[in-house]
């Protein structure tokens, strides 16, 4: 079985809300790890409306619609139904899913903070219309609070969603949960925080698949700095693979989130997806 890595040409061609243009040299950044036998790269196709609207209001959707970066949305949460999908059915091993102008701050009234539509909640929305009962658990490592993540699922307890950011919250009796971090971290003691407060969550909910909201913006050069090193990214996808071996057969799709430093993302991406395709 193959690593998935999702990606539409456009995620390169434009400046994009927040993140900028992070992606400008890809996928030719991840060339050499493009030919790997284990890796496919595939083009995704858009979001559907029905999907979007089991999701998003009426209103939040038209109005994406007016703006000049729908079409990078809808590719990208197109990516990560696909994605999702395929990993679940055994189709692939894993999947490094890429993300512009979508995210989680895109809850069923309102979208801000560069991502317009929610990339996890068409993709188990789907998912859940296809095998009913699904358990799914989101591990978020952006820099900020999930807030639109949260708000579609809190109710969902077939949904484990752990958020690391500012806050200290457990709520929907423990399936949601946020972990406050520091402002200024050593990458051990972020990947500590990782193992004692997802891990363990994680192992006693079970779920049947894992999806990790990779922000690089905790970066000590990014614009939500947390002291990260660059090494810090492909260090946690290890142990997140290894989790997900342990857990759900290894079952696990990596959505890229904030961030727009583009030496970080260079560096990090074509790591992360060899790490995947190990
Ligand atoms: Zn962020
Ligand atoms: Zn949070």
């Amino acid at each position: 079985m193959k690593t998935g890595v999702f990606f539409h040409q456009l995620f390169s061609q434009k400046y994009w809300p927040v993140m900028g243009h992070k992606f400008k040299d890809f996928p030719q950044a991840m060339e050499e790890v493009l030919v790997l036998p284990e890796v496919v790269l595939l083009e995704p196709q858009k979001v559907s409306n029905l999907l979007l609207h089991q999701v998003h209001e009426g209103q939040l959707v038209e109005s994406l619609f007016r703006q000049d970066y729908a079409q990078g949305a809808l590719y990208s949460v197109g990516g990560c139904v696909e994605a999702v999908e395929k990993v679940y059915r055994g189709e692939l091993k894993n999947a490094l899913v890429f993300n512009v102008a979508a995210g989680h701050h895109a809850g069923y009234y309102n979208a801000w903070g560069g991502t317009y539509i929610s990339s996890t909640g068409p993709a188990l929305a789907n998912l859940q219309q296809k095998f009913s009962g699904v358990r799914a658990a989101i591990i978020d490592t952006d820099s900020h609070h999930g807030d639109g993540t949260r708000e579609i699922f809190l109710g969902d307890r077939q949904v484990l969603h752990v958020c690391f950011c500012d806050l200290e919250v457990v709520e929907d009796l423990g399936t949601k949960v946020d972990v406050r971090v520091g402002k200024n971290m050593t990458d051990e003691e972020y990947l500590e925080k990782v193992r004692s407060e997802f891990f363990p969550r994680a192992r006693e909910f079970g779920p049947e698949i894992i999806i990790h909201l990779l922000g690089h913006d905790t970066h000590k050069d990014d614009y939500g700095p947390r002291g990260l090193s660059r090494e810090f990214f492909i260090d946690l996808v290890k142990e997140l693979k290894g989790l997900a071996e342990e857990v759900c057969s290894g079952k696990l799709v990596i959505i890229t989130m904030g961030g727009s430093n583009r030496m970080v993302s260079k560096y990090i991406h074509p790591r992360i997806l060899e790490m995947l395709a190990n």
